[in-house]
This record gives structure tokens, sequence and C-alpha cells, in this order.
């Protein structure tokens, strides 16, 4: 079967890995945010579709019998666009969104609906490490009675004022460095996006044991899909053996 795989996630390239093996004709969509993606098996294609029209035309020309949307879960624009490109092209669209974490007991998570009101919320003078990529950084910035660490995989588009520098690093972080880091940096405040899996789950670990505040942003909310939570269950959901 002719499988488009929307990815930019882990999960994504384990699916398309799954089903590469199962011996699917599968094709992997990024974004094309990242300068080295980790390559899935099967076939890769960089860079957007223009809109949900331009996706579901896609899917049709090439002849896709489904489509994943395997994308991060705060990728709200691709989210509906696949929405938007199953009913157009009439394929089965199934999400795959991993689950989000949750608050551990004991922790100090504040709850914030977006990136203006986490950055509202902070005191004046904390030290903030900021791992939410680059979205809304200048939301961030703007607050220059704060001082910030801003980690991301790509380095920002932009120089950085001097109330906050840069840290480059990819994913996966483990809780020995993370702790070290936060220490070392004397943050006193965690921004992150719910984006739940393991790979970046080390600094909520570390916060907790060095009792740093982390600033939790919530998920964004997606159109309704057919949406599951594994590669397993995605999969299952495909109905691979139907037309
Ligand atoms: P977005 O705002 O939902 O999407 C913006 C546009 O980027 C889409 O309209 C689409 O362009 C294009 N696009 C997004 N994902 C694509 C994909 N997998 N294949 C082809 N085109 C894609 O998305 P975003 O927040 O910028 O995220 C971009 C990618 O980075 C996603 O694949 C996501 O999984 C990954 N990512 C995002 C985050 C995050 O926090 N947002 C974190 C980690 C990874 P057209 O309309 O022209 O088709």
């Amino acid at each position: 079967m002719k499988i488009l795989i929307l990815g930019g996630t882990e999960e994504a390239r384990a699916l398309a890995d799954a089903l590469h093996g199962m011996g699917h004709e599968v094709l992997t969509s990024l974004a094309g945010r990242t300068s080295e993606p980790l390559m899935p098996k099967g076939e890769l294609r960089i860079g957007g579709f223009g809109g949900g029209d331009g996706l579901g035309n896609f899917i049709l020309t090439e002849g896709f019998q489904r489509l994943v949307d395997a994308t991060h879960p705060y990728a709200v624009q691709i989210a509906e666009n696949a929405v938007k490109a199953a009913e157009l092209s009439g394929v089965r669209l199934v999400r795959l969104v991993r689950p989000p974490w949750t608050e551990p007991q004991y922790a100090f998570w504040h709850h914030v609906q977006n990136s203006e009101e986490a950055a509202a919320g902070l005191p004046p003078g904390a030290r903030v490490m900021l791992t939410v990529g680059h979205t809304d950084l200048d939301v961030f910035l703007e607050r220059d009675d704060c001082s910030f660490v801003v980690r991301s995989i790509e380095p920002p588009q932009h120089e950085l004022p001097p109330h906050a520098q840069s840290l480059i690093s990819r994913p996966p972080f483990f809780v020995g460095a993370e702790t070290e880091l936060l220490k070392r940096e004397l943050i006193t405040h965690l921004i992150a996006k719910n984006s739940g899996g393991v790979q970046t789950e080390a600094k909520l670990l570390a916060a907790q044991t060095l009792r740093i505040a982390v600033v939790m942003i919530a998920r964004p909310e997606l159109p309704p899909a057919n949406e599951v939570m594994t590669v397993g269950r995605a999969i299952a959901a495909l109905r691979l053996n139907e037309r």
C-alpha cells in the first residue's frame, strides 16, 4: 500500500521503519526545519505542499492510499492541513501523537495556555531555561528583566540580545547532564512544551530534583481526527488489509 507520513518526530520515523519493513511503499514528508534530519526508511521529501488543498492534490496525483499525521503535537497548521487533505482526497487519515507528560507528585509545574502567559508569569530576575524551539522566542526575549538560556537544535535565526544566550544541542538528553546544566546555569525557571516522550523528559526530572519551577505550556487544540498514541495502534488504525 502507498502511505504518506507527515513526519518530524521520533514516532514518525519508527512508523515509517515499521511500515517499510512490512513491505509498504512509504514516503515521509518533512517541513525542512532541521538541517540534518534523522532518516526514516522508505522515501523522503522535504518542504511544504501549499496548504490542505496542496496536500490533498498531492495525495490524489501521487496515488497515496493512507495518510498519517505524525507531526509534533504543537504543529497546528499541518494538523489542520492533514484533516482538510483527507476530506478532499477521501483517504483514511490517522494522527499519531505521543502521550503528554503528566505532572509528578511534589513537582512544581505552573500550567499556562501559551507563550504569552508563560512570559508574563516570570518574576523579575528569573534565570530561565527556554526549551520551546524557536517558537515565540521574541515574546520571551521582551522580558529584559530576566535572563535566558535558549536551547534549540538549530541556531536561532537572529542574534540574541545580551540577556539571552544560545545553547545548541540535540536530544536525547539524560538526567545527570541536565541536572548539571540547570545547576551550572543557575536556572530558576524551566519553560517547556508538553511534547511528551523519553528523549527530552530528563529536564523535567532534573528540575524536580533541584526544586526548579517548570512552566508547562499546554498543548494546542487540534481538529478532530482518528488519533492514536503508539506506533502499533497507528498500524492497526490504518486498516492496511482494507482497500
Ligand atoms: P506548522 O506550523 O503546523 O506548519 C507550518 C507549515 O509547514 C505547514 O502549513 C506546511 O506547509 C509545513 N509543514 C509542517 N510540517 C510538515 C511536514 N511534515 N511535511 C511537509 N510540510 C510540513 O508546523 P511547525 O510547528 O512549523 O512544525 C514544522 C515541523 O517541525 C513539523 O513537521 C513538526 O512535526 C516539527 N516539529 C515541530 C515542533 C513544534 O514545537 N512546533 C517541535 C518539533 C518538531 P504547507 O502549508 O506549505 O504544506
